[in-house]
């Protein structure tokens, strides 16, 4: 049997369509600033792409773009700047910053009510703790993606491939949150092929051009891939093998198409939501 396809496209469009009248009874429009340090090609077609979403929904973008010779210090002064700025709701500094600067520094500089990515440490602990807060764009959509296609989670094993912490630490954590038996794997894992085998959910974030196998994957399993490796032909690929997903799962997420759309769309989710705060608080 061939594996239903997880759309990661349709939603999107629902989570961004469910926004609009949020947005509509806001009594301003939610502000968005993404801070995007030198030239990177990649980071820049990410920001591109969210700058192009914030606009589709009628939310208010600004994009600040220094040269990537900017000091620490000066970059804590811009984020410092829209910290106090109350028409910006929400802050995302563009990772990864160049490596002379203190990134851990510049995202802890981010007001917690503004971080859009939910990175800060207070919105980690939130999200640790089970309190509403911005969760990370990424793990959160995935959650979406989960719930609408009503996969059950409650009492089912969880495989989470990757801890990094904003990918496959608090994926875990919001699979626990819904009663998943959760497992965390990552590249000191001893027989990760195993563990993987034991997976209801198998969620790859590692960043390894097909490195799930079939034998990785059991019969039926859910299959999530995070990975977008770029191929030397500019294409983007998981980090499962497609092949396999289609034949030995039940049910995937397909690279591109799957799990990147969500992030963007929760993106958005996170920056209405900071603008209802925002606006409740005023
Ligand atoms: P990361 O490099 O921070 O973390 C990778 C993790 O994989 C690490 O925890 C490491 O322990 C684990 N790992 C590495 N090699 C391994 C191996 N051989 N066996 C088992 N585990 C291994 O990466 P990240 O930021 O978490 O991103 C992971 C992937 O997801 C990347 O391809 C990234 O581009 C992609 N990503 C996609 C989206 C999206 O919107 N689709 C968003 C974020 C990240």
């Amino acid at each position: 049997m061939t594996a239903k396809i997880l759309d990661g496209k349709r939603v999107r469009d629902e989570i961004l369509s469910e926004l609009k009248p949020r947005i509509e009874s806001l009594p301003r429009r939610p502000g968005l600033a993404v801070v995007l340090v030198g030239a990177d090609p990649a980071s820049a077609i990410y920001v591109r792409g969210k700058v192009k979403a914030s606009e589709s929904l009628n939310i208010y973008s600004e994009k600040i773009t220094p040269a990537d010779d900017i000091s620490t210090a000066e970059l804590l002064g811009i984020v410092e700047g829209l910290n106090q700025r109350p028409e910006i709701d929400g802050i995302l500094v563009q990772m990864p910053l160049p490596k002379h600067i203190d990134s851990r520094r510049v995202l802890v500089s981010i007001h917690p009510s503004k971080d859009v990515d939910g990175f800060h440490p207070y919105n980690t602990g939130n999200l640790v703790a089970g309190i509403v807060g911005p969760q990370p764009c990424t793990p959160a959509g995935i959650m979406q993606l989960l719930r609408r296609y009503e996969i059950p989670i409650a009492g089912k094993h969880a495989v989470v491939i990757g801890r990094s912490d904003i990918v496959g630490k608090p994926m875990a954590m919001l699979l626990l949150h819904e009663n998943a038996t959760v497992t965390i794997c990552h590249s000191k894992t001893a027989d990760l092929a195993e563990e993987c085998r034991r997976a209801d959910i198998l969620v790859a974030a590692i960043g390894r051009k097909w490195l799930v196998t079939a034998d990785f994957i059991k019969p039926g399993a859910t299959v999530i891939d995070v990975g977008m490796n770029r191929l030397a032909d500019g294409k983007v690929t998981g980090d499962v093998d497609p092949k396999a997903m289609q034949t030995v799962a039940g049910a995937y997420t397909p690279v591109p198409g799957g799990v990147g759309p969500l992030t963007i769309a929760m993106l958005m989710a996170n920056t209405v939501s900071a603008a209802e705060r925002h606006a409740c608080s005023a």
